[in-house]
């Protein structure tokens, strides 16, 4: 064994995951690791978002050759919570840590993971105030609970879309499976600043893919939508992922999940505007249109005369039989 790999005691773990979180003192958190809870105070006139997220070895992620590294499972298993506080509108602020390692995995890899998860939170201004940790004789598992806040009844629902709503996304989609998908980047400073800007009826971030998750949308709101083919932002590594898999690209952009961009609906005015301007120098694009009638239809084009095709949801299922 390398000393990397010598397992380590439960509280040699916890030490390690303290040192590499400690940063400046933070008004917000009277208290972090290492009592038997933290003390964090709420900034006044927010609500809070509560959100967590549980990452498995195997699952979600494989490790070693080809696969994860511990700092990118550390990176992701707190992104992954970041999306969708921001995906609400709000700024993420507190989290806790829970992670189950097999003995082999408590040296180096734990120190890579307490690396991505640290690097993660500096780079949201997230303060990791806790969590818990456990040996296991199976896979890895890694959970993170997330607390953001949002100015009080501003938070962005599912269940907010209106008939007539242009539908929009940020940035270009698909393909995350050729590497994106080790470090998402939650578009939360992009979330922010649209919320500012703008009355944005419905929100989600794009984890399962724009097929399914639109479909979220849809089904909170009770309502329906086109989308227009052309105008799907297809990812370059969408076509690198056409070339393996034989799909179109656009099947990647529509179906695949792990883009982590935001889709969410505005009035079509607002909408020409964020097009032509962008936000934080990202692009957005306006893909379809909220529709009173529920159908949920792929058209060509915006003007196509041709009726649309059913939209398949893509999105995947843990549950499902592969
Ligand atoms: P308790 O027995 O009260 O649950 P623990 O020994 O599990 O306490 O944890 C001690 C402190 O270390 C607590 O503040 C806890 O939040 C923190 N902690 C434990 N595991 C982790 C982890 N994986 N990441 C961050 N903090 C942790
Ligand atoms: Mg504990």
């Amino acid at each position: 064994m390398t000393p990397a790999e010598t397992p380590r005691s439960e509280f040699e773990i916890i030490a390690a995951i303290r040192d590499a979180a400690r940063g400046p003192r933070r008004a917000d958190v009277t208290l972090g690791i290492g009592d038997d809870g933290a003390v964090l105070s709420p900034p006044p006139g927010h609500e809070l978002i509560f959100t967590t997220d549980l990452l498995v070895e195997d699952r979600h992620f494989r490790l070693g050759e080809g696969g994860a590294s511990g700092f990118d499972v550390g990176w992701k298993s707190l992104a992954v919570s970041i999306s969708d506080v921001a995906a609400m509108g709000g700024r993420a602020l507190w989290a806790v840590a829970s992670v189950a390692l097999p003995a082999a995995r408590t040296g180096g890899f734990t120190d890579d993971l307490a690396q991505g998860l640290t690097a993660c939170a500096q780079h949201y201004g997230v303060a990791l105030v806790g969590g818990d940790t456990t040996g296991t004789p199976g896979p890895v598992i890694v959970n993170v609970a997330l607390v953001g806040a949002v100015p009080t009844g501003r938070a962005v629902r599912r269940d907010g879309a209106r008939a007539g709503d242009a539908i929009c996304v940020t940035g270009a989609l698909g393909g995350s499976l050729a590497g994106r998908h080790l470090r998402p980047n939650p578009r939360q400073d992009i979330a922010l600043s649209l919320v500012q800007r703008c009355a944005v009826h419905a929100m989600i971030d794009l984890s399962d893919g724009l097929s399914s998750d639109l479909g979220h949308v849809l089904d909170a709101s009770g309502v329906g939508a086109q989308v227009w083919a052309d105008r799907v932002p297809v990812h370059d590594d969408a076509r690198l992922s056409s070339a393996t898999s034989g799909r179109p690209p656009l099947a990647h952009a529509l179906h695949d999940g792990e883009d982590f961009e935001l889709l969410f609906t505005v009035d079509t005015a607002t909408a020409r505007d964020l097009v032509r301007d962008g936000v934080c120098a990202t692009t957005v694009s306006c893909v379809g249109r909220i529709t009173a009638q529920r159908d949920y239809l792929l058209l060509p084009s915006r003007d196509a005369d041709a009726r649309g095709e059913p939209m398949g949801r893509g999105g995947h299922d843990h549950f499902r039989p592969a």
